[in-house]
């Protein structure tokens, strides 16, 4: 026997939100996620009128669920919206999200731009794994730094000033942990919603799926068939994140709700990290190669560059 939805008392339930205790139905749950990010993106003032937003869309569920959202409750302020890939240059796994990002893309009718690793650097992700002066540098560290360089370029390309990333509620649940146990507090500041412009084009970065659990995302892109790419990246290497997550989920499994209390509480800590004396605003200086903001003479994207260089 199939049960109603408790918001429309209409149609037929497909899910259980264990946490509110709700039944919804299809309509119902994609209007309620939909619902969410938008007051997400007014509790934190993460878009003002004029800005321009680029997407950062790397083919997985949550970037193309993010711009599926974005597109939806977006769509009277914000036209604009530009889609932006990094290809990372890693064979036999960036071609296929390349693939689902561009068809996506003109199916809902959203501008998409790629830059790769190659262009950018000169440098492919597989040839920097190739060649990596030493196998304590990880893949995700030198990925990471290069991407974030990557997506800066191309937003500010696009006339862009908002980069959007699809990081949600167990995303930033498990960074505050691995920023903890790594003992780096300062970090944790950083994490705070609110946007910080920076660069000299006054970028800011936003994550508008933030306080959405992972589960009801994949369930989102499910329902809307949102394609999204199943392929993992050949060079992750996340055990502690992926630690986290694990221990995370049973603990909701068993305390229903846990992870947005913790959520709450995680919030709270960084706003007091972050409006700590010094704790963000260190001085900034400019990178010395690159011209770029960096904390450092030497920025880590030209620090990272110049491993390799050493090198060959
Ligand atoms: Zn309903
Ligand atoms: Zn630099």
């Amino acid at each position: 026997m199939s049960k109603q939805c408790s918001k429309c008392k209409k149609n037929n339930a497909i899910y259980f939100r264990q946490y509110s205790g709700e039944l919804l139905c299809n309509k119902c749950f994609i209007k309620s996620v939909e619902y969410k990010a938008k007051k997400t993106l007014s509790k934190f003032s993460m878009i003002k009128h004029g800005d321009r937003v680029a997407v950062a869309v790397s083919g997985g569920k949550d970037s193309l669920t993010l711009l599926n959202i974005l597109k939806n409750i977006l769509s009277d302020v914000n036209p604009e919206l530009i889609a932006i890939t990094v290809d990372e240059g890693i064979e036999g796994y960036r071609d296929e999200s390349l693939h689902i990002v561009k068809n996506f893309c003109s199916n809902i009718g959203v501008e998409s731009r790629v830059l790769s690793f190659r262009e950018l650097f000169g440098l492919s992700m597989d040839k920097a794994m190739e060649v990596r002066p030493s196998d304590k540098i990880s893949s995700c560290s030198i990925c990471g730094t290069f991407r974030r360089r990557a997506i800066d370029l191309l937003a500010e390309s696009c006339g862009a000033n908002v980069i959007a990333t699809g990081h949600n509620l167990d995303d930033y649940i498990q960074t505050f942990f691995i920023n903890l146990f790594a003992g780096d507090v300062e970090r944790i500041g950083w994490t705070y919603p609110e946007p910080v412009e920076y660069g000299s084009s006054g970028l800011k970065k936003i994550k508008p799926l933030m306080e959405i659990y992972e589960k009801e995302l994949v369930l989102y892109a499910i329902h809307l068939n949102i394609p999204f790419q199943s392929e993992e990246c050949p060079y992750k290497d996340e055990s502690i994140r992926s630690a986290f997550r694990s221990h995370l989920n049973s603990l909701e499994n068993i305390h229903p709700g846990i992870k947005y209390n913790a959520y709450n509480s995680i919030l709270k800590i960084a706003k007091k990290v972050k409006s700590t004396p010094n704790a963000i605003n260190q001085e900034r200086k400019q990178c010395l190669v690159c011209n770029r903001d960096s904390s450092n003479n030497i920025c880590s994207v030209c620090h990272t560059l110049s491993l390799f260089v050493k090198r060959n």
